[in-house]
Formats: C-alpha cells, sequence, structure tokens
C-alpha cells in the first residue's frame, strides 16, 4: 500500500492531493482505473481531478500500454459501468466481470471481506457481482460489487448457482 493513497478514516472526508492523483494517473491507463487504484469512488476522483485540471489529460490513453486484442473489442467496459453503453447481447455477466477484473477496474477478491482464495480447479476466485438496487441491468459503476459466496448470501438471502461464482 503506498503512502500517496488517501487514508480512508471512517466518518471523515477523505483529502486527495494533487499529487495523489498524479500518482495513480502514473500508474493507469485511465481515469476510471486511476479512482480504483485510489480506493475512491469515481465521482470523487472526478471531482477532484477537474479541480487539480488534470483530468482531461488522462483520458483517451487508449493504445498505450494496453494489451492486444483490446482495439478490437467494439465495447470498452469503462462505458458500461458510466452508463453511456448497455451490455452487449454477447455479453454475459461473467464476461463484464472478467472484462472489468481484466482490466483493472476491480481486483479478484470479495469487495466485503477480501476473500481471495483461488479455486484449485479453475484457478479463479470464486466471485459474484452483486447489484446493490437489486436489478441486474443496472452496471453503473456505484450500483455494483463482486462478492464472495458467503457475503452474496449475506446481502441477498439466496444464493443463485456455483457456475454464476466460479466460471
Ligand atoms: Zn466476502
Amino acid at each position: 500500500m503506498s503512502a500517496n493513497r488517501p487514508l480512508n478514516i471512517p466518518g471523515r472526508r477523505k483529502v486527495i492531493t494533487k499529487n495523489m492523483i498524479l500518482e495513480a494517473q502514473k500508474h493507469t491507463k485511465s481515469n476510471m482505473a486511476a479512482a480504483r487504484w485510489m480506493n475512491v469512488c469515481y465521482t470523487t476522483y472526478r471531482k477532484w481531478a477537474r479541480y487539480y485540471k488534470v483530468f482531461e489529460q488522462h483520458k483517451n490513453q487508449t493504445g498505450v500500454g494496453i494489451t492486444k486484442g483490446w482495439a478490437t473489442r467494439t465495447t470498452n467496459v469503462e462505458e458500461i459501468i458510466l452508463g453511456n453503453r448497455k451490455v452487449p447481447r454477447k455479453w454475459s455477466q461473467s464476461t463484464v466481470k472478467k472484462e472489468l477484473i481484466d482490466k483493472g477496474y476491480w481486483t479478484e477478491d470479495c469487495h466485503h471481506c477480501g476473500y481471495n482464495e483461488t479455486n484449485l480447479e479453475t484457478g479463479k476466485v470464486c466471485l459474484g457481482v452483486d447489484f446493490k438496487d437489486g436489478d441486474s441491468k443496472n452496471w453503473l459503476n456505484d450500483n455494483i460489487r463482486l462478492l464472495c459466496a458467503n457475503c452474496y448470501y449475506s446481502f441477498n438471502a439466496y444464493f443463485p448457482s456455483a457456475k454464476k461464482f466460479c466460471k
């Protein structure tokens, strides 16, 4: 954990300095990823980045250090969680989940308890997408999170299927 990341003190406003944002931008390829890197929500990040006038400069970094194959994808997962695009028909929930993890927007662990045990058979952590408002079409960044089976059950009182978690 870098000293440049903002401290999350419950009940206290996060103070974000220009240096923190520049540091996050150095490590990431987009504003969304930078917010994730700093562990602050995108809206907070955007507010401060605009305030320091460093928001625009971190946009449209496509092509810089991004893995091949990216350009052939017609849909950018960031557009989905910003609400600019709908999830393409051919994408399953697992596809979006995978995109969010692969592109660095999500860490592969339970966003509630931190569970990150790799399943021996699949080599993945069994985690499911949780929609806070219960609407599985609402992919907005603030509405989605990754949960382990235990936490998912605690928040939703039902468990969909092992497939949804381990795929
Ligand atoms: Zn959990």
